[in-house]
């Protein structure tokens, strides 16, 4: 099994990556990783790295390297955001004001904030934007 080199993050996906399988979208984050960090910022826990948009977008890949991930701009895959203050969203709320209207009464923490989004073939946006009090919004997954 090889590792990658100690200034590279090396996240595998699937989780299960098997180096000797055969491939399936699988990836290998290429980013540097971060200070006191055996990950990448988009991939550290946020418990060892402090994050923020800022942070996450000077880190990430090379120009060269995203090019040769086309057609996928960034990848995403198993990177950790939870609990990241995006603060350029305005929340969802059912009467609108300075901010969004169109929320379902009790079901507003669930509300998704996207105005629009391309959506795979037989798929219309109200389907893969639905959501309830239970359930959040799934977005489905295009290949550009
Ligand atoms: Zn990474």
């Amino acid at each position: 099994m090889s590792s990658p080199p100690a200034d590279r993050c090396g996240c595998t996906w699937p989780r299960d990556h098997d180096e000797n399988g055969v491939p399936r979208q699988d990836s290998c984050c290429w980013r540097e990783t971060a200070p006191n960090a055996d990950r990448c910022v988009w991939h550290a826990d946020t418990q060892t790295v402090t994050k923020s948009v800022e942070r996450l977008r000077t880190s990430r890949a090379p120009r060269s390297v995203r090019t040769r991930n086309a057609p996928y701009a960034e990848l995403l895959d198993g990177v950790t955001l939870a609990g990241l203050d995006l603060g350029s969203l305005r929340a969802v709320t059912v009467d609108g004001d300075f901010t969004f209207g169109g929320a379902q009464a009790g079901a507003v923490d669930n509300a998704p904030r996207i105005m629009d989004l391309v959506t795979p073939d037989g798929v219309t946006q109200s389907e893969a934007l639905e959501y309830d009090g239970s359930t959040r919004a799934t977005l489905p997954f295009v290949l550009l």
